[in-house]
């Protein structure tokens, strides 16, 4: 789904024209600041950072890409004598995967069959994904001292975000606001409509284990739970290419959003007494490019949809100030934010940590500056698969996956639907089959927890295949299931060959 026509602002044009070549901006700090100041860039912006994130997603990405050419290539030659080994030859070469001689077989008996071929290529590529993202730490998400300091320092021990599952937000942690992927817990719903009572219970068990272990801190210290809820819209087709759950009614999708926060805030306090509140903040984001509009709570911690700052604004405000000069003006905007509407200003430690959250949107929106014009050409749907389940924190990239986190059959399968729905366009409709990626957690401590696991992912499966017959029955839509030990830095694993051969 390709925008024809795109509303790309002559300023962002201008930016990417000129862009100087990473080697003269990282030369040394001084070199690369005076660069930035003449050439007009951010001073807060992380460009090294943004040479790394983009190699990632390149990389990654074109590794789904290339499957489509490499089944096409493999088709054109399946009656030709020694198949298999011409298979195990190309999907090594060009999708650097090697698959088993079972599988192998498998293929040149059923006389090559192409979507089973395709999603086993997918699955293949997100395993290898997995391996690498939790053994290796491509994205440094497991160095999570920075970042843990700056929310305790703004009196925050824990970290849940609800984004939408589109895939246009799976990046938003590692890439929109730079976070550790490691210390935030991210539950995607359809439209962020997260289930409160799964949060209520998740926050139970964080507080648990403080008052038990002391861990992640001590209940003795006064700090809350931060819960973020993270609607989107799109500036430049505002009502096509918002939020499906909501019709691409961007004031929807926001109310939505802060009546599921103001309703998790109540099931604490109602629950556990007012001692106990929690913090709620509201982002909104712009899938064109990846801009926030930040909510600034106030004093009492309320969320108001009137009282918000849109980061690209502050972005070009900031362009030509030093770095200490444009730090200052981000955090009189947010204590200002509030002042003109006549609310009471947010908690002191609050206003930093929004402002230290603005500050690390400036590198994405620079980001989408350099390498997609200032906008995406993607603006739409092109996820490569479907995610269900829980978990998925290898998937950090920009419509990779569109993700629906799912706890039981019988509740979650409207994001499932959307989810279909969305693959019937990008795939179906283009002859390709829906690969669905089934994830299950565990806990590796616990006795039994992994085969619970296991039967629960299987579950999905089959449940997953009877809701959908149609497709499952022509082979469209095919299946992996995967756990995890989440105690760890472990990759996914593999329990079964889904594909139905
Ligand atoms: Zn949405």
């Amino acid at each position: 789904m390709k925008a024809k026509s795109r509303k790309v602002p002559m300023f962002r044009r201008k930016i990417c024209v000129r862009w100087p070549s990473y080697d003269v901006l990282s030369q040394d700090v001084n070199s690369a600041s005076l660069v930035q100041n003449e050439l007009g860039f951010n001073p807060l912006v992380q460009f090294k950072q943004n040479e790394m994130l983009r190699a990632y997603e390149v990389r990654i990405k074109s590794a789904f890409d290339e499957v489509k050419s490499v089944v096409q290539e493999l088709f054109v030659q399946r009656t030709r004598s020694g198949f298999a080994c011409k298979i195990q030859d190309v999907v090594r070469t060009r999708l650097g995967i090697t698959f088993s001689q079972e599988v192998l077989n498998k293929f040149e008996q059923n006389n090559f069959d192409s979507d089973s071929f395709y999603c086993e290529c997918i699955f293949a590529q997100f395993m290898a994904m997995s391996k690498e993202f939790f053994e290796q730490d491509p994205l440094k998400g497991q160095n999570r001292a920075k970042a843990e300091n700056m929310f305790r320092k703004a009196g925050f021990h824990a970290v849940g975000i609800a984004p939408c599952a589109d895939g246009r937000l799976a990046h938003l942690i590692s890439y929109v606001l730079r976070l550790p992927y490691s210390l935030v817990r991210r539950k995607a719903h359809a439209g962020a409509l997260f289930d409160v009572s799964e949060s209520v219970r998740n926050w139970v068990f964080i507080e648990h284990s403080r008052f038990r272990e002391s861990v992640p801190n001590s209940i003795d210290e006064p700090t809350r739970y931060l819960k973020i809820a993270v609607y989107h819209y799109s500036k430049s087709d505002p009502s096509h290419q918002g939020c499906a759950a909501h019709g691409s009614d961007d004031t929807k999708a926001a109310e939505a959003a802060l009546s599921k926060l103001n309703d998790f805030r109540q099931a604490i306090e109602n629950r556990f007494g007012c001692g106990s509140t929690v913090q709620t903040l509201l982002i909104g984001m712009n899938t064109d490019d990846d801009s926030l509009k930040m909510y600034i709570p106030d004093k009492e911690g309320k969320v108001c949809l009137d009282r918000f700052i849109e980061t690209n604004a502050l972005f070009h405000q900031t362009t030509k100030m030093t770095a200490e000069q444009a730090k200052v003006q981000i955090q009189q905007a947010v204590m200002q934010c509030n002042a003109r509407s006549g609310s009471s200003p947010a908690l002191e430690s609050m206003n930093e940590l929004i402002a230290w959250f603005i500050e690390n949107n400036f590198s994405q929106i620079e980001y989408v500056n350099q390498y997609e014009k200032g906008c995406y050409s993607d603006i739409g749907h092109a996820e490569r698969f479907i995610g269900i389940g829980s978990g998925f924190e290898e998937v950090q990239l920009r419509n990779l996956t569109y993700y629906s986190y799912l706890d039981t059959v019988e509740e979650g399968f409207n994001d499932v639907d959307v989810g279909i729905k969305i693959f019937t366009g990008l795939n179906i409709n283009k002859g390709l089959p829906i690969p669905i990626i089934i994830r299950c957690d565990y806990d590796g401590r616990v006795p039994g927890s992994k085969e619970r696991a296991e039967s629960k992912a299987k579950r999905i499966e089959g449940a997953v295949h009877s809701r959908y017959t149609d497709l499952s029955e022509a082979g469209k839509l095919q299946t992996l299931c995967t756990l995890r030990d989440n105690t760890g830095h472990q990759p996914a694993e593999r329990i079964s060959l889904a594909c139905q051969l």
